[in-house]
Formats: structure tokens, sequence, C-alpha cells
């Protein structure tokens, strides 16, 4: 265990302290200093815990999630007008009740408008959610400022101060209290989040649909629930922010500000929780800054802040492209670093297993499949099936339509017609999580791999659909005992599969061969009956094919049915009891490796073609 985590970790020697120590000091400090800081400090550090709290949403489902919003000011606005609405109204003015009220009217609506708006964008991919953003926070601006019930631009004033146990909190000294400590409980709810089972499936989603949802993960349910998350921490601070000011209008959430927002969430660190403190502390005191220093430079005619402001950006993603939080992670490294727990600490309970079917019984069946794009028939009726326990192989020239075919059995695509059959069953319509969920794990063609990720949260995406624990659990960290369970089964398919001395190591680290055996072991992990291999072998060195080979081999005598497209043909007839051959699109032959090198089609194919792999072996 420990000679992986110092592999992992060049500069030897025990940090100083933990990042977790340094939280807790900085905390400490803060809470001691808290009472003795001037008014304008607190002041600014209660804007900056506001804009924090929205900044790490935008960290979770842009830099986690690959999504982005330009909308998140707008969401600000609804949980701040929401509760100033109720609480200034005739029958609520006065009791005592009434912003806890306006806060479940914010969520209430945020979780709503939220939910639809992600309804209608997230299943899209490309630049649907981002313009849909940018419409959302313009029309809130104007929507707010033209209606009359709301004040219009002038908003509305007499907010009154959040009652706490009696306690009022009209103060930024005494709100900021709490604007500090639910910016806290949130870092420390995603930061478990993060570190989970459903942690994992979000991170997955930036790995691309098609990887996440043969992983077993809802990745359209995954992307409407980070959606909804992130508007919900904007509504909480603008809540907050309602009760600090004491009254609202429509300026603070104009789609500029939404753009300072997903600024600060970048500029921190896309990736990194923290992240969203530090861009939120930048922005906010360069803000402050910028508006004492530019008029007396420049004069007060123009408005250049703003143009000074954007070239700034500019220069700070160009330097750091992943944000500032990275850099000063590495600067720091030296004094400041995690040290590796060890590994089951938590007592774990093993994971249910699945009964793998008997050797010989049909386990993925094709009946007619015929894929056809336009007037091309990329797959033509092809027949074929495979059992427990045996090696079948898919080849033929290239464009011949093995990867199409791939795509029909494993439900990356619909047939255009004919039926494919997992374990008896029939899966049209499914799509590839319902295959996972029935027992298919699969490897890809070109690696897909969270490659900052370590070798073992990789693995354990794999096993996925063997826990249950949602998010909530996973924020408050009732699900110890199933991510321990997760990991140690990861673990387990990691050193099955060879790889014990790289459980730590970004997976992008490791050498192209090895990351396809990373793949295998994520497939594994989901305790596969049927394996889907597109070409395993690419890439690889001579011994790691040989490694490969007694792996398979040895999946294949516990009961696997293995489907392997491979070019390497010495690979290929060492490994497999049958092939099947394809040719534009038909199946031309299938048997035994020897039936198969001795039929007069297959090597017509071949020698006819531009093709040479039969003879020449490995392309
Ligand atoms: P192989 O994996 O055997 O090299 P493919 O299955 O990738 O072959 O391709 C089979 C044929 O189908 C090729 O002629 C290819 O150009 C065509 N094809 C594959 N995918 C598509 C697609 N999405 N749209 C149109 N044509 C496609
Ligand atoms: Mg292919």
């Amino acid at each position: 265990m420990n000679s992986s985590v110092s592999a992992a970790v060049p500069d030897e020697g025990r940090p100083l302290v933990t990042p977790r120590t340094l939280t807790l000091v900085a905390i400490a400090a803060l809470a001691l200093a808290w009472g003795w800081l001037p008014d304008f400090t607190v002041a600014v550090l209660s804007n900056i815990g506001l804009y924090a709290l929205v900044a790490v949403g935008l960290v979770m489902l842009t830099g986690v999630g690959g999504m982005t919003s330009f909308g998140q000011a707008a969401f600000v606005g609804m949980g701040a007008y929401a509760t100033a609405w109720l609480c200034t109204s005739p029958m609520a003015a006065g009791w005592a009740l009434a912003p806890w009220i306006g806060l479940a009217l914010g969520l209430a609506l945020t979780f709503a408008l939220a939910w639809a708006l992600g309804a209608v964008t997230l299943k899209l991919s490309g630049h649907y959610l981002p313009l849909c953003t940018i419409a959302w926070g313009l029309s809130l601006y104007f929507l707010l400022g033209n209606m009359a019930f709301l004040g219009g631009q002038t908003g509305i004033t007499g907010v009154p101060p959040l009652v706490v146990f009696g306690l009022s909190l009209a103060t930024p000294r005494a709100l900021g209290v709490v604007i500090w400590a639910v910016l806290l409980l949130a870092l420390w709810a995603l930061h478990n989040l993060l570190d989970s089972r459903e942690g994992r499936a979000i991170r997955a989603l930036k790995g691309g649909r098609l990887m996440a949802e043969s992983m077993g993960v809802d990745t359209a349910r995954h992307r409407i629930k980070l959606f909804v998350l992130a508007a919900l921490l904007a509504a909480v601070s603008g809540w907050l922010y309602a009760h600090l000011q004491r009254f609202v209008n429509p300026t603070p959430f104009h789609l500029n500000i939404g753009i300072e927002m997903l600024f600060m969430a970048v500029v921190g660190g896309a990736g990194h929780l923290w992240g969203a403190v530090l861009g939120a502390a930048l922005i906010t005191l360069l803000k402050e800054k910028l508006q004492d220093v530019l008029p007396a430079l420049l004069g007060t005619s123009g408005n250049f802040e703003v143009v000074v402001f954007g070239l700034l950006m500019l220069v700070v993603l160009q330097r750091f492209a992943d944000g500032l939080w990275p850099t000063l992670a590495r600067v720091t490294r030296r004094w400041v670093r995690p040290v590796a727990v060890p590994a089951a600490a938590v007592a774990t309970a093993p994971l249910e297993q699945r009964a793998l079917p008997a050797k010989g019984t049909v386990l993925l069946q094709a009946d007619a499949v015929t894929k056809r794009f336009g007037g091309l028939v990329a797959n033509d009726a092809i027949a074929m099936t495979l059992n427990a326990g045996e090696v079948h192989a898919l080849i033929g020239p290239n464009g011949a339509g093995k990867s199409t075919f791939f795509n029909m059995v494993s439900g990356v695509d619909d047939p255009t017609s004919g039926d494919v059959r997992l374990m008896a069953q029939p899966m049209a319509g499914q799509p590839s999580r319902a295959f996972a969920a029935r027992g298919m794990g699969r490897t890809f063609q070109h690696v897909r791999l969270l490659g900052q990720r370590s070798v073992l949260e990789n693995v354990a995406l794999g096993a996925h659909l063997r826990g249950q624990r949602g998010w909530l659990a996973a924020m408050l960290r009732l699900d110890r005992a199933e991510e321990a369970a997760l990991l140690a089964e990861a673990r387990r398919q990691i050193e099955r599969c060879g790889l014990g001395a790289h459980v730590d190591t970004p997976a992008a680290s490791l050498s192209l061969g090895r990351q396809r055996v990373v793949e295998i072991a994520r497939a594994l992990a989901g305790q596969p009956a049927v394996l889907l291999l597109d070409e395993p072998a690419a890439g690889l060195r001579h011994l790691e094919k040989r490694a490969l080979s007694d792996l398979l081999i040895q999946l294949r005598a516990e009961g696997l049915g293995i489907l392997v497209v491979e070019h390497d043909m010495e690979f290929v007839m060492n490994l497999a009891d049958r092939i099947t051959v394809l040719e534009f699109g038909r199946v031309i032959a299938t048997g035994t490796p020897a039936e198969v090198q001795a039929n007069p089609k297959v090597l017509e194919a071949y020698l006819g073609g531009a093709d040479d792999e039969l003879l020449g072996g490995a392309p």
C-alpha cells in the first residue's frame, strides 16, 4: 500500500500539514478573528461567502460535470425575490417565521424551474444549455424589472432580518456567520458527494455519455440533478443576500453578474470545490480595487472596469487553463498534502455476487441484425451467438461493419431491423445502461478513462450498479460501508488484472497498454457475464499481449462469454474458440480458427482487398 502511494507522489517525505488540518485551522482563525475584524472587512467577507456559494455550485456543474450555465444570477434573484416578496406581503409581515417560508418558496420555485429548464435542454447535446441559460438570465432580469407587484426597477424595500432562536441577525457581522456556516456546510456535503459512488458517476459525465451509460449511469438524470443542485445553491445565496441587504432590486441579478459568477468558478479552478472560494475572493477583491483605482487613472467618464476586468480574465485563463487552485496546490505541495488513509479501514460486507450462467448457455444472441445508414447497409442480417465460457472473435477488413455491430449488441445504437437478446431477454430500444444492468461489461476501441482520476476510481465506476446509495446519503456520509465494499471490489479487480502497483496512479500516466487493462478491470468490477472488448490488443507490447491473453483465458475458464473485435490475427487465432468473419456488412464465414483460416471466401476477402492482416499479423 505504502509503496504504491509514494510511487504516485514524486517528492517524498511527510507534509507539514494535511489539507484537512489546514482547513480546520483556517476556519478556527476566521471564527476567532470575526469579532475583531473591521466592519468593512466583515462586509466584504460576507459578500465573498455569498458569491462562493453560487460559484461552488458552478464548480460542480461546469468543472466536474462539464456543463455551462450563464444564468446562475437569475437563480440567485429567484431566491432573493421569493423571500423579499413573501416577507413584505401584508399577510406575512412581522411574522418571525416568514423568512423561512420565503426560503422554502424560493427553493421550491427554483427547483421546479431548474428541473423544467434542465429537462428541456439537457437531453440535447451541444450549446442548448448555455444558450438557454443566457435566455433565462436575461428574461428573469426584465421580468423582475417590469412586474409591479415586485416593485419594478425600484425593487422591494423593508425586508426583515433573519431571526434565529430569538436572535436578530441584522448586521453583516451576525449574518456573515450564518453565510459562512452555510458555505462550509455546502463544501463539506459536496466534498462528500464527490467522494462517493454517485460522485464518480457525476465525474463520468465528462468522460462522455457513451462511457458513462455503458457503466450503468443514467446520464440525463444525473445532469438534471446536477443542474438543479447548482440552482438551489444559488437560490440559498439569494435568500441570504436579501436578508443581508434588506432590500432587493433587479440589478444584481443581471446576466453580467451570472457571467462573473462563471468566471469565479473557472478562475478559481473549475474542478476544485475550494477553487470556488478562491475565485469568489479574488474577483470580489479585484472588482473592489478596480472601482477605486481606475477612475483615478482613466477618469470617470467611461465604464473601464468591465474592459480591464475582461482583459484580466483573458490573461488568467490563458495562463492557467485549469484555474488557480491546481497551481496553488502544486506550489504548496511540499508542505500541504493529503496523507493516504489505509484502505479498508471500515469493515466491509462483500457486495452481492451475480451467479454466472452455466457454461454453454447462450448469453448474447443476434438475429438478422441489420443497420442501414441512408443507402449504406453497414450490417446486413447478421446472426451470431455468444455462449458462456467461450471467446468469440469478430474479424473483417476495415469498414466491414464490426464497430457498427458492436454498437447494435451493446445498446449504443438501435438496429434498423432484427433482434438482439441478452440473457434471453429481448433488448429492443433499451439504452446501454440496461445492457450493463443485465450483465454486460465492455471496453472501448479508443480508451475512455478519466485521465486525471486514479486507477482505483476509474475501476470503481465499473461497479456503479452494484451500489444503491444516492446523493443525499453520500452528502451525509451515510454510504461509507457500501463505498468501502465498492472500493474493495475495485482493488480486487485491479490486482486480478496485474495492476496492483498502480491503484493510486492517475490513469492518464499509464501506458496505453495498461490503460486498456484498466478498462478491462473496470468492466470486471461490474461482475459481467458478457464481456465485449473492442480491439483490446491494439497498442500493446508483446509481453502485455501475452498477459492479456492469459487473463482472458482465465476469465473464460470462470465462465464468462467474451466477444472480441481484434485486428491482431496471431492474438485472435490463439485465443478464440469461434470466429465470425464480416465483409461489407455480411457474415462470410463462421467457425473455429482452423476452419476460418482454410475458408476460401475469407482468404479472398483478405487477399483480394487492400488488407493483408491474415498473412501479416498485426497491422
Ligand atoms: P469496422 O468497424 O468494421 O471498420 P464500421 O462498423 O465502423 O466498420 O463501419 C461500417 C460501414 O458503415 C462503413 O462503411 C462506415 O463508413 C459506415 N458507417 C459507420 N458508422 C456510420 C454512421 N454513423 N453513419 C454513416 N455511416 C456509417
Ligand atoms: Mg471499427
